[in-house]
């Protein structure tokens, strides 16, 4: 067995024609595991390492059949509710359970995939590439996390000239992000907040390695382009303070071909519930078109000479009022 044939990915899902994630159209792959904790996460089933169980309450009709099927009796049927409640610290994650649910309830979220499969479910749509410009965008969680796989998968797509993208929080080793770059035509990533202990805070990790990371891919000899996104979220990064020290770090980057704003949403929220996590941001509203109108202008008008974009999930209304002043705005409708 080759080296090639042994690495496997941890794959959450793979999501076709997507128009949010690098020009044309592109298939994502989004990989699980990721060692930041931002609260305002949107995709808690990317963060865990591994494949994981959760359980969609709605879709139960409380027949039982997984409760009897679980081998470590982790299951029960609650007396009130009808629903089924897992002691988490007997269940074993063998997935019975949801193979034995015929109405949808028991989910699973993630599945281990060879390069040779993942190249695989890639170039079903190579067709949409070829008209739209488009190819394959690795997301996440944090695809650095599983960089061999990663860099494999996008070395054999470079390798049929299908364009390549990454978004990534840049949380990783330099050692492991070099493996990728001989292969990337585009890289997404996040600066959160520019204040070191407000990172910590909001994020769980330190923003040293991400910045420093950042400038060591900007100097390097690969010839990607850079783009940066700021996650917008009303009371945590949106001040004036931060988004000007934000907009100066960017000004040194040479790489940089955009910025894009993404302005807080709450989507994630029922796969919190399905997974049985808090969601740590509840009492927090989503934004106002005129607060994303207002924030994108600010940083409009300190004039980086590079374009700045805001997305906005679901909100065609909104794009119009920007549009018609002059913003230059996409939906990127981030379900
Ligand atoms: S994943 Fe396996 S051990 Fe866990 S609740 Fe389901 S059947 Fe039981
Ligand atoms: S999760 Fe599925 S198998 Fe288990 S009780 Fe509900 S409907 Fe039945």
């Amino acid at each position: 067995m080759n080296r090639k044939t042994k690495i496997r990915g941890c794959v959450l899902r793979v999501e076709r024609t997507s128009i949010h994630d690098g020009k044309g159209l592109r298939t994502v792959l989004f990989l699980k595991g990721c060692p930041l904790r931002c609260q305002w996460c949107s995709t808690p089933e990317s963060q865990r390492f591994e494949p994981e169980k959760g359980y969609v309450s709605k879709n139960c009709i409380g027949c039982g059949t997984c409760v009897d099927a679980c081998p470590q009796g982790a299951l029960t049927i609650l007396e009130d509710t009808k629903k089924v409640h897992t002691d988490s610290s007997k269940c074993r994650d063998c997935f019975t359970c949801i193979e034995k649910c015929l109405h949808g309830a028991n989910k699973k979220y993630g599945k281990y995939m060879s390069v040779q499969e993942a190249v695989r479910e890639i170039t079903k749509d190579e067709i949409f590439y070829f008209h739209s410009n488009g190819g394959v965008t690795i997301s996440g969680g944090e695809p650095l996390f599983q960089s061999d796989f990663v860099a494999r998968v996008l070395q054999e797509c470079r390798k049929i000239d299908i364009h390549t993208a990454i978004e990534t929080s840049l949380y990783a080793n330099y050692k492991s992000i070099e493996t990728i770059l001989p292969w990337l035509g585009t890289l997404y990533v996040d600066i959160k907040l520019m204040d070191k202990k407000s990172h910590k805070k909001w994020t769980g990790v330190n923003n040293t390695l991400i910045l420093d990371n950042i400038q060591k891919i900007d100097r390097s000899k690969y010839p990607l382009e850079i783009i940066i996104r700021i996650p917008l979220i009303p009371g945590v990064n949106d001040s004036d303070l931060n988004l000007s020290a934000t907009v100066k770090f960017c000004e040194s980057i040479k790489k940089l071909k955009e910025i894009e704003l993404l302005p807080y949403h709450r989507l994630g929220i029922e796969t919190y519930r399905n997974l049985g996590m808090d969601y740590l941001l509840k009492d927090l509203a989503s934004p106002s078109s005129d607060w994303v109108l207002e924030r994108s202008h600010f940083l409009i008008q300190q004039n980086i000479g590079v374009p700045i974009r805001a997305a906005y999930a679901c909100n065609a209304q909104y794009q119009r009022h920007a549009e018609d002043r002059g913003f230059e705005v996409r939906d990127l409708n981030r379900v």
